[in-house]
């Protein structure tokens, strides 16, 4: 099994309550001073001699000597294995009501056991997915529950941390997860019909090893996801210090599929072009967005290739590592590039010898302005020939337009969406402007009387329906549909009155909040665009 962190093992035994589970097993509980009686499940008794002590958060029976912690307790009364038994423990720590086992008294657990023997293994927790799920649905609810392992251990987040990747965003914008080897407690028992199932399934789509192992097991998962939320391809870093001699990177089976980060490619012009994923993640949570990655160093796909192409990508800052390795493929890829794309503009971006842009990034300070200053001195790389002479080089009066610039106001705005926007076209009339972002329709009016660029307060109307060929509303008269909108005038740049805007809308429209957040950003990055522009065409106009 997954080897479990001490400081896991600690913080589950301290933080999850042992009397909260025993009430959630269906035991009743009676106060005793600062302790609670409760009927021991381990020796048949009739007056309670087991306590509970919900400061140390352990029990002790005085009748039969019966002991321990709250993971002791979980492993006893229900026959599981230390990991087992942590799993539901996490579970129940994340959603107490949900999860918290429904064992209704010490003579039930016998019987409880009798059907765990029958092949109820899995007590109690969420199933991974219907048995007859697809690939691509597996590989959702393997994501899914990759990330929650991620947000509920320590063991990932900290070594988040130790690659200076520890940022809320980041986690949840890629959906980062963690493998502890927990899949198999989501499953269907291995001798029924569907837990045959589920696990060809899974060993189809590289989850599972022909063995019946997890493929990630212990690695940080990186979803390589399309514009529709696809899983397209998984990479998993190995975390354990142990495993560093042993084989570090892995991927699924088979080609590499996918673009990682693909939604930029919509809207960017210049990309940043990194060796692995982790790279690319270290830009990213620098503020620069507009990154992609190679599947390591000989994992640049006709994919990526075919994406820079169909979707005009004019710079490209190749942000290799500065080692032989990655020196090498960088010309090799270079040429190529000037071969297949011959109107891409190739820079070098030059990291200290021997370094990757993660290495770097962890040893300097503010490494947004360091990580901007090299894609500011980056290399034009006009013919892998020159590389070697060009390397030396810096400052050489590279022309400002190329820089790749930091999303402004990254700290300011920290807790919106600040990818570039993929698909967000603006319908702009004199009066008012439109967009169209999926089923919802959103109507900007007002931005024009802004008359500082610190602020951006529009009246905002969201409805749901597509916007009909005409130009109408699908709720608009002669629309069969119901009307579900919501507006209200909203400072885009104030939190608090986008969040408000967020729930209300989410409210009146039944819609996801996080749809509408990602719209937001989205419409908060085009208008701020749109209102730069207006001022530098026309500034004496404002106001
Ligand atoms: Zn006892």
């Amino acid at each position: 099994m997954a080897r479990i962190s001490q400081d896991e093992i600690n913080r589950v035994k301290s933080t999850v309550s042992l009397l909260d589970w025993v009430r959630g097993q269906g035991y009743e509980v009676k106060k005793q001073g600062k302790d609670y009686a409760v009927l021991c499940p381990f020796h048949d008794e009739k007056t309670p001699l087991m306590m509970i002590s919900p400061a140390k958060n352990v029990y002790h029976c005085f009748g039969c000597g019966a002991k321990g912690s709250v993971i002791d307790w979980v492993m006893k009364t229900l026959s599981v294995s230390f990991p087992h038994a942590m799993e539901l423990l996490r579970e129940f720590a994340g959603n107490p009501k949900v999860a918290a086992p429904a064992h209704p008294a010490p003579a039930a657990y016998r019987s409880s056991m009798n059907i765990k023997r029958s092949g109820m293994t899995h007590l109690d927790l969420e199933p991974l997915c219907p048995s007859d799920a697809d690939g691509q649905s597996a590989l959702q609810s393997v994501v899914s529950l990759y990330h929650q392992n991620l947000l509920n251990t320590t063991e990932g987040m900290k070594y988040l941390e130790k690659r200076g990747l520890m940022h809320p965003e980041l986690v949840k914008h890629f959906k980062l997860g963690l493998s502890t080897k927990n899949l198999v407690y989501r499953l269907p028992a291995k001798h029924t019909i569907a837990g045959k199932q589920i696990r060809q399934t899974l060993r189809n789509i590289g989850v599972f090893r022909e063995s019946g192992y997890e493929h990630f097991a212990g690695c940080l998962v990186v979803p390589v996801l399309d514009e529709r939320s696809q899983v397209q391809e998984l990479y998993g870093r190995r975390i354990s210090p142990k495993s560093e001699k042993n084989q570090r990177h892995w991927y699924l089976p088979g080609a590499h599929r996918g673009v990682f980060n693909l939604p930029v490619f919509n809207a960017a012009s210049e990309l940043i072009l990194c060796e692995s994923l982790i790279d690319a993640l270290t830009f990213w949570v620098h503020g620069f967005r507009n990154v992609t990655a190679s599947f390591g160093t000989n994992g640049f796909t006709d994919e990526l290739l075919a994406a820079l192409k169909d979707y005009s990508i004019e710079k490209l800052f190749i942000a290799y590592d500065n080692d032989e390795g990655g020196n090498k493929i960088a010309a090799a890829l270079a040429e190529k590039l000037q071969e297949d794309l011959p109107q891409l503009q190739l820079y070098r971006v030059q990291f200290p010898e021997g370094m990757d842009a993660n290495e770097y990034a962890l040893k300097v300070k503010p490494a947004e302005q360091s990580l901007d200053r090299l894609l500011r001195q980056a290399q034009p790389m006009n013919s892998s020939t020159d590389l070697q002479q060009q390397s030396n080089v810096v400052e050489q009066g590279v022309d400002t337009s190329l820089l790749v610039v930091p999303t402004p106001h990254v700290n300011l705005q920290s807790d919106i969406d600040k990818k570039p926007v993929d698909d967000c076209p603006l319908t702009i009339t004199e009066t008012e402007i439109k967009c169209q972002l999926g089923n919802r329709s959103y109507r900007i009016r007002g931005l024009e009387k802004n008359t500082s660029l610190g602020q951006l307060k529009i009246n905002l109307l969201v409805q749901v329906g597509d916007m009909s060929k005409d130009g109408r509303y699908a709720g608009a008269p002669g629309g069969s549909a119901p009307v579900l909108l919501h507006v209200d005038t909203v400072d885009l740049y104030q939190s608090r009155q986008r969040n408000s805007f967020i729930q209300q809308a989410s409210v009146e429209c039944a819609m996801d909040e996080k749809k509408l957040k990602n719209d937001l950003g989205k419409l908060l990055l085009k208008l701020e665009r749109l209102q730069e522009e207006n001022h530098q065409k026309n500034p004496r106009k404002q106001g």
